[in-house]
């Protein structure tokens, strides 16, 4: 964990984070709060050009810090992540590049930059050309629109919530972007269902990417997986850790924990809603 050193060291123990604000850590399925984010490698903002609107310099800089602290370590990610303007999936008027999670309504948040970081360093070797990838709980489609663009037009890449709005407003932002031709030509599509289901249509897949918090592993999502292939999920309630999951080519399964994290919940639309 080099990059909690680096960082921020004042908040790299895990009890230090209590000292974030108070809604960071006041827990509950039904209320807006700054989630998906990395425990250790948390940075508050601090450190990323303040912006709104999109900037090739925020966006820039928002990379530059992402490689100086070892968040990113790949040419591609590094690349993906400038060709994708975080700041046309962010709400209007947010600070699309600092390193921290923006709500989008709904009770959800757009994850921030070192979390959609991490998840494309963990999952890059299973996104390369021609490759299949599901997001779960695709929210913006900014992640969904980074695994388009590394497995490129042969590939396929699905992102489903379950939310009909934020679908709506995923591929309106995937409109604006780079990712636009993937999703016309098909290689991209963006739907509402039940994330907890998986897709089948387009099974098995080389990446699933769950960007909310289960507190179990989904057995569809274990079973859309190819063997060979990688998970990423999120795992627990209150304490949640980035679980990695691999898929062995005989189908056993290997799991290892990455970090600490805290995301919004895996959950029914109706749970997700309460109180909004
Ligand atoms: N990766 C997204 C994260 C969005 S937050 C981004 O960075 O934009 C988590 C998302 O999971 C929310 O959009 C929420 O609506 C969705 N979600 C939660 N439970 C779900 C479920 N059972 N099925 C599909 N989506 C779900």
């Amino acid at each position: 964990m080099r990059a909690q050193v680096l960082l921020f060291p004042t908040i790299t123990a895990y009890g230090r984070l209590y000292c974030a604000p108070r809604r960071l850590h006041r827990y509950n399925s039904s209320s807006s709060l700054f989630l998906n984010l990395s425990l250790s490698r948390f940075s508050g903002g601090l450190f990323f050009h303040m912006e709104s609107g999109t900037s090739s310099s925020g966006k820039k800089a928002m990379v530059e810090n992402l490689k100086r602290y070892g968040v990113i370590s790949s040419k591609r990610v590094a690349q993906v992540m400038e060709a994708l303007d975080r700041g046309l999936f962010v709400p209007a008027g947010s600070s699309a590049y600092v390193d921290t999670p923006v709500p989008i309504g709904y009770n959800a948040t757009i994850s921030a930059p070192h979390m959609h970081a991490t998840c494309l360093q963990l999952l890059e070797d299973k996104l390369q050309p021609g490759m299949r990838a599901l997001d779960v709980g695709s929210g913006t489609g900014y992640l969904t629109g980074c695994f388009a663009l590394m497995v490129g037009a042969e590939g396929r890449v699905v992102g489903v919530d379950h939310i009909p709005e934020l679908v709506d407003m995923s591929i309106k932002n995937i409109e604006k972007s780079v990712a636009a031709s993937l999703l016309k030509n098909g290689s991209l599509s963006l739907h509402v269902g039940d994330g907890r289901k998986g897709w089948q249509e387009f099974a098995p897949y080389d990446v699933i990417h769950v960007g909310a918090a289960a507190s179990e592993i989904p057995q569809p999502l274990l079973d859309q997986l190819k063997p060979g292939g990688r998970m990423v999920i999120p795992l627990g309630t209150y304490f949640q850790e980035l679980k990695v999951i691999d898929k062995n080519k005989d189908g056993s399964i290997k799991v290892h924990t990455e970090t600490s994290v805290r995301y919004v919940p895996l959950t029914s639309r109706d749970e997700q809603l309460g109180g909004f």
